[in-house]
């Protein structure tokens, strides 16, 4: 589904990217650890055509991303992406949240939208905050939301980049199982985050970022417990 070659980033005369290989199969979930500053929001972001490559290849379902004729907006709408802010828009209901990108993009007519609305809220538990503002939803809830929003374009893939860190510490859970949900569901989802929990118990894969680099990359069971290089072992040592 997505090939990543050879993949560099630069800003200005700092390197963040320094030649990344990554595939990922349909259906995959994969999870990116890495110290702070290691580029993982960077590379989540030129996936979603956030940033531009300075060289290398993105290839999603075939298609290069850093050709100039791929359409930015197309593209999006078949990625989902989910932040450490949830970024909701205040002004509006969290029904009209879920509804506005479906029919902006002409994906849905009104009528669907609103029926996609109804079930993804009743998927993220939280049918009876339709008409609610986000501003009168705890953290927990509003990520929930975020996240059901992402899924309403039905995209291909699910980027997570940090989803839980904004979180207290009690509603770190509700999201985190959403997220498992949709990752049993079969939805193919690249997330970002220090959750190693969820990283052992959900990922297909763990990859190891330092420095713009993948460092190591294998099974949960592997990474967590049989790290080969140092600097995994060092910062599994500070983490775990
Ligand atoms: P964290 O765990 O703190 O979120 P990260 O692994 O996501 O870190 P990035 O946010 O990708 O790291 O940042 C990697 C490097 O790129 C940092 O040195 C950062 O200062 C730099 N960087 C990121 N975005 C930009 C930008 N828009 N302009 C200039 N430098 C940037
Ligand atoms: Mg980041």
């Amino acid at each position: 589904l997505i090939e990543v070659k050879k993949l560099y980033k630069n800003f200005g005369s700092n390197e963040v990217l320094k030649g990344l290989d990554i595939q990922i199969k349909k259906g995959e979930v994969v999870v990116m650890i890495g110290p702070s500053g290691s580029g993982k929001s960077t590379f989540l972001r030129t996936m979603n055509l956030l940033e531009k490559p300075t060289r290398g290849q993105v290839y999603f379902e075939g298609t290069n991303l850093a050709d100039k004729s791929v359409d930015v907006f197309k593209h999006r709408e078949k990625m989902g992406m989910v932040f450490q802010q949830f970024n909701l828009f205040p002004h509006m209901t969290v029904k009209d949240n879920l509804m506005l990108a479906p029919i902006k993009t002409e994906k849905l007519s009104k009528i669907q939208a609103s029926k996609v609305a109804d079930q993804l809220l009743n998927r993220v538990g939280l049918s009876e905050k339709s008409e609610a503002y986000p501003q009168a939803l705890s953290g927990g809830q509003q990520q929930r939301v975020a996240i059901a929003r992402a899924l309403a374009m039905n995209p291909d893939v699910m980027l997570f980049d940090e989803p839980t860190s904004a979180l207290d510490p009690e509603m770190v859970g509700e999201v985190l199982a959403v997220m498992q949900e949709l990752a049993q569901e079969g939805m193919t989802m690249v997330v970002v985050t220090h959750e190693m929990g969820f990283a052992k118990n959900v990922a297909d894969r763990v990859l190891f970022m330092a420095d713009g680099n993948i460092v190591e990359e294998g099974t949960p069971e592997e990474l967590f417990d049989h790290p080969k290089e140092k600097r995994t072992q060092e910062f599994l040592a500070k983490v775990l």
